[in-house]
């Protein structure tokens, strides 16, 4: 199975990693020639504003577009995930809108205060979790299901073939979310 990681920017070599050790063809999307049978797409960790620019300069936001359309699977994590959200709480832009979730930027500190800790994630068990400059989920719409919560606010959620993670599982040995967003793409 090919999946798709958006490689403008950001942590990417750690989820091609990270999805080669479950034995997947994943593929550095740079253009939109990369997307080309992939059954389901990852946006990585970064800098969400300057994936963003660079996904628009790539002429790959239309393409991605499509491609949810179609329903191909989509995972976004940390920047990932406020590229999927609907609205973002402190920030006067949206990016993609996929996910009827609204998001705060950031949330769980500055860089220096990342942490790793540990997830009760549904249907998955106890899963450890990087937090670096997180988004919080502050609101979710009603097709939505949270997946993990940490300190009070929704960490994971999904919502129909979206899914999303503030946490970095790319970062950890730990590779069951990737099993479950994998289960989604089957
Ligand atoms: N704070 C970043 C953003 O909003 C995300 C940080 C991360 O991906 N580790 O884009």
């Amino acid at each position: 199975m090919r999946i798709g990681v958006v490689a403008v920017q950001g942590d990417v070599r750690e989820h091609l990693r990270a999805l080669g050790r479950l034995g997947i063809e994943a593929v550095p999307v740079l253009k939109p020639v990369h997307l080309e049978g992939v059954k389901g797409l990852v946006f990585p960790g970064g800098e969400s504003t300057a994936i963003w620019r660079l996904l628009k300069w790539s002429g790959l936001v239309e393409p991605i577009e499509e491609l949810h359309r179609e329903g191909i699977p989509i995972f976004g994590t940390c920047a990932g995930m406020v590229l999927l959200a609907k609205e973002i709480v402190n920030w006067p832009e949206r990016f993609f809108g996929f996910i009827d979730i609204a998001v705060e930027r950031n949330a769980s500190g500055r860089q220096v205060d990342s942490f790793e800790t540990e997830l009760e994630v549904k249907a998955i068990g106890r899963v450890p979790a990087v937090f670096i400059r997180a988004p919080y989920i502050r609101r979710v719409g009603p097709g939505v299901e949270i997946l993990a919560e940490h300190e009070g606010a929704p960490v994971m959620a999904r919502e129909g073939r979206v899914l999303v993670a503030s946490f970095h599982p790319e970062l950890t040995d730990d590779l069951r979310v990737y099993e479950l967003f994998l289960k989604m793409c089957a």
